[in-house]
């Protein structure tokens, strides 16, 4: 929705652009290339349901292909229109270059109702929708490769891969055309939680660095930090969950479409998470406060905010109300360029988008290497690497036992260690070293620059930077 005086999403992420590339010296030429979408198709195609034509509109932004395959979600809403994605794909851009996954940037979307279709409608609709994108290589594992967004998941894209499968059949490759597949079909361990996983594991990062902690206002560890998240989906609840369950976070507001659960002294993420599939809805939970109007709940006091649903909820409305002085952006653009000058302004730190989601494309990365190597992660190391962890466990215990020393191992910890090749943990691991990496890149333009003063414009300076350097070595 824009409100008055409020721009676009498109024209907010090209704002942000714009705020960051002044401060770079690339060609006006260069700076133009990449700021622009490259191309949007938009297909319109009729599918017979429940006896009647049906018509749907569909949309593929390529943003950048400056690396290819090109990479982004398949975005099912009623709201999907072509300003959206092509800010979306836009972002990809920038997100890959940032946690350095070989692609360019592209997204989709269909304006649908998910909920207004039974599953066997639904894989109707999909297969046609992929049969239009597969015919004009916008789904190819060369040249486009799409994964999960809000209102897609799992099921969609194995009818996905097994459409363009069937259209392909030739293609030893097939598997690589979509990622976010079920691990039973092609995909791999992990990649469900993965954009939740990379938030707690950017939160950790933040958290390892004192003189950010202060920039934020902010004194010591995740423990005890009171934390509020705005849409509990497939990211929102992930990251509440492992940040309440195993950083200690105390999540005290849960902001739902249709109103939000408040306790001060912390929510149960998984009791409310079982509520929700039970019931459609977090109405009528009965061990919490519930609030009608949840959108008010976004201005509540706490440490760490994380809007986890759409894009523009913290706008030039709301911005200046907003108590969190930490940001979290689990969804893409939850904060207006408008918004984002007010809370800058205020000293808010806002760990930016193209940043804190990045772990859905981290590990959609893993599973296309995966396909197109055709092996499970860790398959060729596992046997080796379990064989010297034994022979490490079996030597302390030894040792512990010749000198008395009374040493013992926690069955816990021999657990991890002699199963820590396994295909989630691995995939958790480079996870986590990646989330690790690009923060460090992120944060040192931060500090050693005099003329940047927030993360979202050193997350830009950095892929920006990137995306041009490919550019200028492969040229136009
Ligand atoms: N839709 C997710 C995003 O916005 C994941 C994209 C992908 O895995 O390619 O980052």
């Amino acid at each position: 929705m824009i409100r008055d005086g409020e721009p676009s999403f498109r024209e907010s992420v090209d704002l942000m652009f714009n705020r960051a590339v002044r401060l770079m010296d690339l060609s006006p030429g260069l700076e133009q290339k990449i700021r622009v979408c490259n191309s949007t198709y938009t297909v319109r195609f009729g599918v017979r349901l429940r006896g009647k034509i049906e018509t749907f509109t569909g949309y593929r932004s390529v943003h950048s292909e400056h690396m290819e395959p090109v990479k982004g979600g398949i975005r099912y809403a009623l709201s999907v229109n072509q300003n959206e994605v092509e800010a979306l794909a836009a972002l990809m851009t920038y997100k890959c270059a940032l946690v350095e996954t070989p692609f360019g940037g592209s997204k989709g979307g269909l304006c649908i109702d998910p909920r207004a279709w039974e599953e066997h409608e639904l894989e109707l609709i999909t297969r046609r929708f992929a049969y239009e994108l597969i015919k004009r290589d916008l789904i190819h594992p060369a040249q486009n490769v799409p994964a999960p967004d809000m209102g897609t998941g799992e099921r969609e894209m194995a009818w996905i891969a097994d459409q363009y499968k069937r259209m392909n059949t030739t293609d030893i490759n097939g598997n690589a055309c979509v990622t976010g597949k079920p691990p039973h079909a092609g995909g791999i361990q992990g990649r469900v939680e993965a954009t939740g996983r990379g938030v707690q594991y950017a939160l950790q990062e933040f958290f390892r660095h004192p003189e950010d902690i202060a920039k934020a206002g902010l004194t010591g560890g995740l423990e005890g930090k009171r934390v509020i998240v705005q849409g509990l989906g497939n990211v929102g609840y992930h990251a509440a969950k492992f940040l309440s369950e195993e950083d200690g976070c105390k999540i005290t507001a849960v902001i739902e479409r249709d109103g939000a659960l408040h306790s001060e002294s912390g929510l149960d993420i998984e009791d409310i998470r079982q509520w929700m599939v039970k019931h459609g809805s977090i109405k009528g939970y009965p061990t919490a406060a519930f609030v009608d109007d949840g959108s008010t709940l976004i201005e509540a006091e706490c440490d760490i905010l994380i809007p986890a649903a759409l894009e523009g909820v913290i706008h030039m409305g709301n911005a200046a109300r907003i108590k969190a002085p930490l940001i979290v952006e689990a969804a893409n653009g939850p904060v207006t360029f408008g918004a984002d000058e007010i809370l800058r302004e205020k000293g808010v730190v806002i760990i930016p988008d193209m940043y804190a989601n990045a772990g859905g494309v981290t590990v959609s990365y893993f599973e296309w290497v995966k396909n197109l190597s055709h092996i499970r992660f860790g398959r060729m190391q596992r046997r080796a690497e379990e064989a010297r962890s034994r022979i490490l466990v079996e030597e302390l215990e030894r040792l512990s036992a010749d000198q008395g020393l009374g040493w013992t191992l926690s069955p816990d910890f021999k657990e991890k260690f002699l199963t820590g090749s396994d295909e989630l943990a691995l995939v958790r691991s480079g996870l986590d070293d990646t989330m690790r990496t690009a923060y460090q890149a992120m944060r040192k333009v931060w500090h050693e620059r005099d003329d940047v003063d927030d993360l979202r414009t050193a997350a830009y300076l950095v892929s920006i930077g990137r995306v041009a350097q490919s550019y200028r070595s492969k040229g136009l």
